[in-house]
């Protein structure tokens, strides 16, 4: 008799919960940070005639030359630094685990993090350690000192802006964190296109700095692009473990071409931007909700009377609006629910909904 998967696989890898991600057909989809607006027609059409004439029957460019030609002017990357593309930045964690993976090795975060770093520590038979923030969410760099001189972290992740608190951490704070790591520092910055600030200036600066983006937030989900930066001392090695065809023809096609216009993503994420406040302050003129200030493009919200967070979650969901409830997650997240900004109508039917919720549960 051939084994049973519980007898064979990892029981780490029993014991974890797949990436949960809800049904959202026919709601109003505030859960998940994506952008709300589509591409312009003419934008659209384009893509669609570059789709048309792609040559699918080929491999894509496994070195990606034009896209990352493209993506090093739309982003500034500094001269001296290379890029490796991955199927999202996801994947590009994943080959970063990879490359440190070795029995008792430590993958460090902050907690609350984007859960990802811890899963894919998992993944890959690390041992994580996560960093507790403070209760404001900013970050303790006295603590993140001490459990790097203890623990000796091989790599440390730190999104900056963090997911899922919206924060962005003090410059000066993660600066030590990088000067006192024995290993790799990747600085995640997703949410860069809503952020105040980036790391991507310090690449120079520091010799075991890597810098993490998505194209994901910023409107193109759906493609799956995410890049890393650094010397090509770390890149070259960290190449070596992404299989060769991750990026496809159709994914470096189209992010190319939309890259050619980056005022219409940039427009975008100002109007996203605007909406956030416009949120923010909605939310904090309600009773009953505790608002937390945010670089990214949601928002992390407490409520704090009448319902816990997982029944507001219902409620909302009742009335068509999927955001995430963050209970549970996390004990300094206790009651706390995360809302994407969406367009102007859909946050209006999100105020809308919350604000019915607190006033007459259904
Ligand atoms: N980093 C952070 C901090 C995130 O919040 C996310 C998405 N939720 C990712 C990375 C992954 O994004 P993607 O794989 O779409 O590039």
């Amino acid at each position: 008799m051939p084994r049973s998967p519980d007898q064979i696989i990892r029981p780490e890898i029993l014991a974890l919960s797949a990436y949960h991600v809800p049904p959202a057909s026919g709601m109003v989809k505030l859960d998940a940070m994506e952008n709300p607006y589509s591409l312009p027609p003419e934008l659209r059409n384009e893509i669609a005639r570059l789709a048309a004439d792609a040559p699918i029957n080929r491999y894509p460019d496994a070195r990606a030359t034009t896209l990352k030609g493209a993506l090093r002017e739309a982003l500034a990357i500094p001269d001296g630094m290379d890029i490796m593309l991955g199927n999202g930045s996801d994947e590009i964690i994943q080959i970063i685990a990879l490359a440190f993976a070795r029995p008792g090795a430590i993958l460090m975060s902050v907690e609350p993090a984007f859960v990802m770093f811890r899963m894919i520590a998992t993944f890959t038979g690390m041992d994580y350690a996560g960093v507790p923030l403070r209760a404001d969410f900013s970050l303790d760099v006295d603590a993140m000192l001490a459990a790097i001189a203890k623990q000796q972290p091989a790599v440390i992740f730190i999104a900056y802006p963090n997911n899922p608190t919206g924060n962005l951490f003090d410059a000066g704070a993660v600066s030590r964190i990088i000067e006192a790591a024995p290993g790799v520092v990747v600085v995640d910055e997703a949410y860069h296109a809503f952020a105040d600030a980036s790391f991507m200036d310090k690449l120079v600066q520091y010799p075991n700095l890597l810098l993490m983006r998505t194209l994901s937030k910023l409107g193109l989900a759906g493609l799956r692009l995410g890049l890393l930066v650094g010397r090509p001392e770390w890149l070259s090695q960290l190449e070596k473990l992404r299989l060769p065809y991750n990026v496809g023809v159709v994914t470096q096609l189209i992010a190319e071409r939309v890259l050619r216009y980056p005022g219409i993503l940039l427009q975008q994420a100002e109007a996203i931007k605007a909406e956030r406040t416009v949120i923010s302050k909605r939310l904090m003129a309600l009773d009953g909700i505790e608002v937390f200030p945010t670089n990214a493009n949601f928002i992390l919200f407490r409520v704090t009377q009448r319902y816990k967070a997982g029944e507001m979650f219902q409620e909302l969901k009742k009335r068509g609006i999927l955001i995430k409830s963050l209970d549970g997650s996390h004990p300094s997240l206790k009651n706390c629910l995360r809302v994407t900004v969406g367009t102007p109508a859909e946050n209006a039917q999100f105020l809308e909904a919350l604000q019915s919720s607190l006033k007459n549960p259904s």
